[in-house]
C-alpha cells in the first residue's frame, strides 16, 4: 500500500453513486467508501485544509450530519476547536437558528449562541455542495456570532446545481467537481 497522498481523482473514484437515493431523481453522492479508507479518509483531510496550517484557524465549524465527520478530523490536524451547526431543535442550549428554502417548504439549522466568540477565524466544512442553502444558512449563522469565515470547504460540488452563486464574497474550496 502506498502512503502518498491520494489526489482528487482517487477520492471521485471511491465515491459511490446511488441512484434515487433518498427519493426518486436524486444521485446520492456515498462518502462512506472514503472514510473507510485510511489513505483516503486521511488524503482528503489534507487536501480539504491545504490552504492553512496550525494556528491560522480558531474554530472549525461542520455541518450536520457528514460534516462534522470531515470537520471534526480537520480541526485535530488544525489544532482548533470543533463547532456543530445542527439541524433546528438538536443543540441543547440557547441558539440563533436560519431557515432556508428547499425545493419545497423550508429547512432549519442552529448555532449556539456562545459557540464562536466574535472575531474567531472560522473554517466552514461540509460534505457536499448541492444548492447551496444549507452552507449560506450556516455562513449567516457565522455571521450572526460575529465570525471570520476564512474559507468554506467541501469534499463534492455538484457545480450543475450552482450552489456557489449563495455563497458569494467567500472563497470556496472543492475537492471533486460534477
Ligand atoms: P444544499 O443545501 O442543496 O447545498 O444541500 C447540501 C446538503 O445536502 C449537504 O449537507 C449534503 O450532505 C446533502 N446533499 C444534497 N444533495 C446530495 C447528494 N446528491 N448526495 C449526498 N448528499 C447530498
Amino acid at each position: 500500500m502506498s502512503h502518498s497522498r491520494p489526489t482528487p481523482a482517487e477520492i471521485e473514484s471511491a465515491i459511490r453513486n446511488i441512484p434515487d437515493f433518498p427519493k426518486p431523481g436524486i444521485q446520492f453522492k456515498d462518502i462512506t467508501p472514503v472514510l473507510a479508507d485510511a489513505r483516503l479518509f486521511a488524503g482528503s483531510i489534507d487536501l480539504l485544509i491545504s490552504n492553512f496550517k496550525p494556528g491560522m484557524v480558531d474554530t472549525v465549524v461542520g455541518i450536520d450530519a457528514r460534516g462534522f465527520i470531515f470537520a471534526a478530523a480537520a480541526a485535530l490536524r488544525l489544532q482548533a476547536g470543533f463547532v456543530p451547526v445542527r439541524k433546528k431543535g438538536k443543540l441543547p442550549y440557547q441558539t440563533h437558528e436560519q431557515n432556508y428554502d428547499l425545493e419545497y417548504g423550508t429547512n432549519s439549522i442552529a448555532i449556539h449562541t456562545d459557540a464562536v466568540k466574535p472575531g474567531s477565524r472560522v473554517l466552514l466544512i461540509d460534505d457536499l455542495l448541492a444548492t447551496g442553502g444549507t452552507a449560506a444558512a450556516a455562513a449567516a449563522l457565522l455571521q450572526k456570532v460575529g465570525a471570520e469565515i476564512l474559507e468554506i470547504s467541501f469534499l463534492i460540488e455538484l457545480s450543475f446545481l450552482t450552489g456557489r452563486d449563495k455563497l458569494k464574497g467567500y472563497p470556496i474550496r472543492s475537492l471533486v467537481v460534477y
